[in-house]
């Protein structure tokens, strides 16, 4: 049995070694050890505003976990909304407008903050319909107008699901799997990091997270899983809303 003194020894040469490797490895990654970077203030104020979760960290147990909500959205969520009003904060009148609006024509923000909008604002759009997306015990699968064009582009609820889910499978490190609309139609379709359907002219109408933050705590390497828990809480009179918004527009 290890003595009390050994213990000490034995604590104090791991606490001696770990951030010696580790103040290397931040010397080598170039950020310098001197001046680390900071992580982005998530009260950050700006013109942009993390919108509240609109419900419970644990209120879509078991299927995403509590711990999880709270770091995505908390952590996650609030440092895109930071960076991007870091990226605009020379912009006042670019951050005059809805974020949508910006990532709909990247083209038109100045181009020296335009892949930071890309990135920022895509996570800060994407994630704030995400959350309005999920719901605790919603229906099963949509009805109405929603129903009926997944009827005519995909033969039914089933096949969309099936499709849906291989998309999700298919994105390649991080990134979203979409179902979108443009015009009369909707479509599946994938972005990579945090891009947006809407930067492509399309209208999302619902999209899964497969970063890894979004599923790693509790699902692991298994996205597969992940993916399936997501249709227990996906709020389709939410879906539909959007649906039924854009073809009337
Ligand atoms: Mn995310």
């Amino acid at each position: 049995m290890m003595t009390r003194r050994q213990a000490l020894k034995a604590l104090a040469l791991s606490a001696a070694v770990l951030p010696a490797s580790s103040a290397s490895a931040w010397a080598q990654s170039g950020a310098g050890a001197a001046a680390p970077a900071k992580p982005p203030d998530p009260a950050a104020s700006g013109p942009y505003v993390l919108p509240p979760l609109g419900y419970a960290f644990d209120a879509l147990e078991p299927h995403l976990d509590a711990q999880t909500m709270q770091i995505h959205h908390d952590k996650h969520h609030a440092a895109y909304v930071a960076n991007l009003n870091k990226a605009v904060a020379a912009h006042a009148e670019l951050a005059k407008r809805p974020v949508e609006d910006l990532l709909r024509d990247l083209s038109a923000v100045p181009e020296s903050i335009r892949t930071a909008v890309r990135n920022q604002g895509g996570g800060h759009a994407n994630h704030t319909l995400l959350w309005t997306s999920l719901r605790k015990g919603g229906a099963a699968k949509p009805g109405g107008a929603l129903a009926e064009a997944l009827d005519r582009t995909f033969g039914g609820f089933a096949t969309f699901q099936e499709k849906f889910s291989l998309a999700a499978a298919s994105v390649f490190g991080s990134g979203w799997a979409w179902l979108a609309a443009q015009g009369k139609q909707i479509a599946i379709e994938t972005t990579p990091n945090q891009d947006s359907p809407l930067s492509a002219g399309r209208t999302p109408l619902l999209g899964i997270d497969v970063w890894e933050h979004a599923y790693y705590l509790k699902y692991q390497n298994r996205r597969a899983d992940y993916v399936d828990a997501f249709y227990h809480v996906i709020n389709w009179d939410f879906v539909t809303e959007l649906y039924k918004k854009h073809m009337k527009a």
